[in-house]
């Protein structure tokens, strides 16, 4: 087992590319020149017994000479250490011929001599680089040649009639040249196409590692800057808290202490100074909120989007009950997600769809889930005041609101923190609104997180 592995792996290592080359042409024709020694020294030790068979009935010795010549070439190539593959493929073709010139010499042309001279030609073409093709097709007309010139001159011990020897070989041997001819000119289309294909697809590779080295590159820039971004939000949002609170609390000292001084206008204006301040810190603790979003490890777990709903109902009872709402629940799945964001997008767009009622009118909120192939796709439906259609990308848009704070309380950043929050989950979210109608948030949720 292990003569057999070292056999095989001293074969590779000085015969074929290594394992981690570049796989070209070059590369499938050192293997295959491995490969055929890998089998071919086996055959020509298995070729000496009907050789010893020979000798038996002939007498002859030659036959045994000619194929031990080969082994022993064979071995010396292959083990050999410190060749370059070229010139290893050069001595082997070469023994072969060898062993065919000195068949064709002692079995005559009815022999092997002419079938092992075209095997010889059809592995040079596809162990040597296309442009030698037709080298060995050239070598074997020049050996045909000779060999006829040789039976001409009677050089050959086939003891035949010289000159139908000489018709006999030419017929016999023009077989050959053509064959040799026809397989050069034919079989490197194969390795032709296969190299054409190989390059494109080397550029074509090229391309893909240069793009995505752009990519990364860029990526890395954009998370840089997003980790600046949110750095800068959270430092803005943190330091301005600072003076706020300063300002907040002076302006209620002055309106306690001073309560006496000032007549009512100066309490009114103290009462709109103190009014946008309060906003001013909604809207900074709402920043951070929305900066803080996606910066933390995403834990996936199971959840029950039943008991979800049912706790974002007992979160929001007081406006249920004031607005005397029915919320209708449809066969809700159990997700795996991210449940903090999953229970923010619900609480936003639930506490939305109660903030957005009709006055006067009976409130109906819909909750719906469609399984997808690859996601679950959720809706949110309401009976409101609804959204007209261009402002649909708008709502989206962190701090954008569509009326005045009289009118409905907010900072209009509950929606942006719903996308933020869908997108961070692998999601969309979209919607759709008639004015006067009602609206419906759908967004999705993929069904597997890795
Ligand atoms: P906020 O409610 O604090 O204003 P949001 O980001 O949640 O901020 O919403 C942005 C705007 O989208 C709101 O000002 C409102 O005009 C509109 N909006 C959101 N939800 C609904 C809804 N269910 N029906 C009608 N309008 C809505």
């Amino acid at each position: 087992m292990n003569i057999r592995k070292n056999y095989i792996d001293t074969i590779k290592r000085n015969c074929a590319s290594p394992e981690n080359a570049i796989k070209d042409l070059s590369y499938w024709r050192n293997n295959l020149f491995a490969g055929i020694i890998i089998y071919m020294l086996p055959f020509c030790l298995i070729a000496l017994v009907p050789c010893l068979y020979w000798i038996v009935i002939t007498g002859q010795y030659i036959m045994v000479v000619v194929d031990g010549l080969t082994v022993i070439s064979m071995m010396a190539v292959v083990f050999i250490p410190g060749l370059s593959i070229p010139f290893r493929k050069v001595i082997f073709v070469a023994s072969i011929y060898l062993c065919c010139l000195l068949m064709l010499y002692y079995i005559g042309m009815s022999g092997p001599g002419l079938i092992y001279m075209l095997i010889d030609s059809i592995i040079c073409i596809f162990i040597f680089p296309v442009q030698y093709a037709y080298w060995s097709a050239f070598l074997n007309t020049c050996i045909c040649i000779v060999v006829a010139l040789a039976i001409y001159f009677q050089l050959v011990p086939w003891g035949v009639n010289q000159q139908d020897a000489v018709g006999l070989w030419i017929t016999v041997s023009s077989h050959l040249v053509f064959l040799s001819f026809l397989s050069s000119a034919l079989i490197p289309r194969i390795s032709n196409g296969l190299q054409q294909t190989i390059e494109s697809e080397k550029i074509l590779r090229e391309e893909l590692s240069h793009e995505q080295q752009s990519l990364s590159h860029a990526m890395a820039m954009l998370e840089k800057k997003n980790i600046e971004l949110e750095q800068f939000s959270y430092a803005a949002s943190h330091d301005l808290q600072e003076p706020l609170r300063m300002i907040t609390g002076f302006l209620d000292q002055l309106e306690k202490k001073y309560e006496n001084i000032f007549d009512a206008k100066g309490k009114q204006y103290i009462w709109f100074a103190l009014d946008g301040a309060k906003r001013m810190q909604q809207l900074i603790v709402d920043l951070l909120e929305f900066s803080h979003i996606g910066s933390k490890q995403v834990i996936t777990e199971d959840i029950n989007l039943d008991e979800l709903i049912n706790e974002i109902r007992i979160l929001y009872c007081t406006q249920i009950e004031e607005k005397n709402a029915k919320i209708i629940v449809e066969p809700l799945p159990i997700v795996h997600s991210h449940k903090i964001a999953l229970n923010q997008v619900f609480q936003n767009l639930i506490s939305n769809s109660l903030k957005y009622s009709v006055a006067e009118s009976e409130v109906i909120i819909k909750i719906g889930a469609v399984e997808k192939e690859m996601h679950w796709q959720f809706s949110i439906t309401d009976n409101g005041i609804g959204i007209s259609k261009e402002d649909f990308e708008k709502v989206f848009i962190i701090f954008r609101r569509l009326h005045g704070k009289g009118k409905y309380p907010g900072t209009g950043i509950g929606l942006a923190i719903t996308k933020k929050n869908v997108e961070l989950m692998g999601g969309n979210i979209w919607l759709e609104s008639e004015e006067n109608i009602g609206s419906t948030f759908y967004f999705t949720i993929p069904k597997l997180l890795n």
